[in-house]
C-alpha cells in the first residue's frame, strides 16, 4: 500500500453516521487517500456483554462503506480471533504495508483516547502509529494525559452525539433507527431483525 494509511478499529456493533463522518472528515484532514476499518474481534473493554457476530457486523461495515472510494476494511482482528489488541494490530499492518510512524495514522474517538494509557503496550503504540483524536461531544483535549500530546493530532470533526448502544437500546424497543445509521445498514438490520429484543 503506498501513501499514508488512516486505520479505524472498533466494535461496529452497528456502524453508524458518527463513524463514518468522523472517518471521512479524518481522511482529509490527514491528507489520506486511504482509510480502512478494523472490526474487533473480541473488545478488551467490553467483554461484559454479548458482541453481535462478526458476519454480521462485517456485512453492515461493507454496506457502509461501499459507495466510498477511500474506505475499505479488513478483517485482520477477526481472523486473530480472541482479543483484539490495537498494539498487535498496528504491529502487522505496520509490517505487511511497510509503513512507518508517520505515515501510519490510528484514528480513535475522544472517550477512548482518555484510557489510552490502560491500553496494553502504549509506548509501543506510540512508536507505531500517530494517533488522530476525533472529538466526541463531551470531550475535553485537557482531559489527555500531557505525555500523549507530542503524539496526538487533534482532528476537528462535526461532534454528533451517536453511539451504537443507543442505536442498540432504540431498535429494542420498537424505535426508529433510521438516518442514524446509513439506508444500506439499515436495510441489513430489518432484514436480519438485529437488534430486535
Ligand atoms: P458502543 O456504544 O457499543 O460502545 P461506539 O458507538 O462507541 O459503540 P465503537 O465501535 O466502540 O462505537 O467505536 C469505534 C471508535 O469510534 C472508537 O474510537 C469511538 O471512540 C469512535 N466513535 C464512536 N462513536 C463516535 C462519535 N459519535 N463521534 C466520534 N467518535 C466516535
Amino acid at each position: 500500500m503506498s501513501g499514508p494509511v488512516l486505520i479505524f478499529g472498533g466494535t461496529f456493533d452497528p456502524i453508524h453516521v458518527a463513524h463514518l463522518v468522523a472517518a471521512e472528515e479524518a481522511a482529509d484532514q490527514l491528507a489520506v487517500e486511504r482509510v480502512v476499518f478494523i472490526p474487533s474481534a473480541s473488545p478488551p473493554h467490553k467483554e461484559s456483554r454479548e458482541v453481535t457476530g462478526s458476519e454480521h457486523r462485517c456485512a453492515m461495515l461493507e454496506a457502509a462503506i461501499e459507495t466510498n472510494d477511500r474506505f475499505t476494511w479488513d478483517a485482520c482482528e477477526i481472523e486473530r480471533g480472541g482479543v483484539s489488541y490495537t498494539v498487535d494490530t498496528l504491529r502487522a499492518l505496520a509490517s505487511r504495508w511497510g509503513l512507518d510512524s508517520r505515515e501510519l495514522y490510528c484514528l480513535v474517538g475522544g472517550d477512548s483516547i482518555v484510557s489510552f494509557r490502560t491500553w496494553r503496550e502504549p509506548d509501543t503504540i506510540l512508536s507505531l502509529a500517530t494517533l488522530a483524536v476525533a472529538g466526541r461531544p463531551g470531550f475535553d483535549e485537557r482531559s489527555i494525559d500531557r505525555s500523549l500530546h507530542d503524539h496526538v493530532r487533534f482532528l476537528e470533526t462535526t461532534p454528533l452525539a451517536i453511539s451504537s448502544t443507543e442505536i442498540r437500546r432504540r431498535a429494542a424497543k420498537g424505535r426508529s433507527i433510521r438516518y442514524l445509521v446509513t439506508d444500506p445498514v439499515w436495510d441489513y438490520i430489518e432484514r436480519q431483525g438485529l437488534y430486535h429484543g
